[in-house]
């Protein structure tokens, strides 16, 4: 079983724990390694992210770990860079890179506030046109490499996180499957590993991880670096689902 995390949020943005109490649960469990990867800043929503003091504080205080726990643990310093965030990561170990926006009409339009916020926003901002808002998305996607430089993309998929069963939408739609796949075709050409993540599980939004299946297995043919990860926001989360990842990864017929 592979047990590490890289994707990990804590009190310093919108994670329920310390680190410390991340590290400590990471050894506890047996974990190589944990990385952390705080909210970078969005001046648009500061709702959810570290700000500019919290995230100076987050840089020492990790710091502090690794030396206080490095004979027990690796720990590395990442960050989720929003696309739309500004501040530099050159002071980081690793970077995810995550669309939680798109921009349309001068606005940021979130993502994954809620289900409700989806909806709103496709009828006032897409005159109730779903696919425009899932192209956007998957534009903004497209480029999240070139924009972040990231070591992962996060959430690929994230989109979909109200869209359990097709609700909202229809992932076979001709428009879905031009967006999202011509945004994996973007990225695969980039040294940039994607996660599989299991947080929306953890926390209740979908059954299943992002990406989906199909996505999984294509990724697998143009054999990217696949990352397990649980997004964790609460230390009994910290490696949450990871059986299922695996059973993904692995070509497990039954
Ligand atoms: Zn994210
Ligand atoms: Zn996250």
């Amino acid at each position: 079983m592979i047990k590490c995390n890289y994707h990990t949020h804590t009190t310093f943005c919108d994670g329920k724990n310390t680190p410390e109490e991340l590290v400590l649960e990471a050894i506890r469990l047996g974990c190589a390694e944990i990385g952390f990867s705080g909210h970078s800043y969005t001046f648009f929503d500061e709702s959810y992210c570290m700000s500019l003091d919290a995230t100076q504080n987050y840089k020492d205080e990790i710091r502090r770990l690794k030396e206080k726990y490095g004979e027990r643990i690796r720990i590395y310093l990442g960050i989720e860079q929003d696309y739309y965030a500004s501040e530099p990561t050159d002071d980081y170990d690793y970077v995810i890179g995550s669309v939680h926006y798109v921009k349309k009409d001068g606005v940021y339009l979130p993502i994954d506030e809620s289900m409700e916020s989806q909806k709103e926003i496709v009828e006032r901002y897409y005159c109730g046109d779903y696919y425009s808002f899932v192209e956007d998305y998957y534009r903004t996607v497209s480029d999240v490499y070139q924009k972040t430089k990231c070591d992962i993309v996060g959430h690929f998929d994230l989109i979909t996180i109200y869209n359990d069963g097709n609700t909202l939408f229809d992932t076979d739609d001709k428009r879905y499957r031009d967006a999202c796949f011509g945004a994996l075709e973007m990225l695969e050409k980039e040294a940039v590993a994607f996660e599989i993540n299991t947080g929306a599980i953890a926390r209740g939004y979908k059954k299943d991880v992002y990406p989906s299946d199909e996505i999984i297995e294509r990724l697998k043919k143009a054999n990217k670096k696949l990352v397990f990860s649980s997004d964790c926001h609460d230390v009994k989360n910290l490696l949450f689902g990871y059986d299922i990842c695996l059973k993904k990864v692995e070509k497990r017929e039954i």
